[in-house]
C-alpha cells in the first residue's frame, strides 16, 4: 500500500512517497502539516491534541492559502497506527 499522504492528518501529497507503511514508519520523518514524527508520536491522541490546539502547521510556510483540514480527512488511515 503506497503512502502518499500523512496517514494521521491526511495531508498530501507528501514530498517523499513511501512504498509501504513500514517504510513510512522507519523514516522517522515529520509531517509538515500536523508535525507528527512517524513511528514516534503518530497516534490518535497526538492528532486529537493537534486538532484541539487549532491545527497549527509544523511548517507554516508550506500551508496552502485557504487550507482546510476537512479537505484531507478522506486521506487519513484509521485505525492508526496499524503497526502497534
Ligand atoms: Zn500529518
Amino acid at each position: 500500500m503506497k503512502i502518499e499522504h500523512c496517514p494521521l492528518c491526511g495531508w498530501g501529497p507528501i514530498e517523499t512517497a513511501y512504498p509501504s507503511i513500514h517504510e513510512l514508519c522507519v523514516s522517522y520523518d515529520i509531517c509538515e502539516c500536523c508535525g507528527c514524527e512517524y513511528c514516534y508520536d503518530d497516534n490518535e491522541a497526538y492528532y486529537q491534541n493537534w486538532v484541539t490546539n487549532g491545527c497549527l502547521w509544523f511548517r507554516p510556510e508550506k500551508m496552502p492559502t485557504g487550507w482546510q483540514l476537512k479537505n484531507q480527512l478522506e486521506q487519513q488511515i484509521r485505525p492508526w497506527p496499524p503497526y502497534l
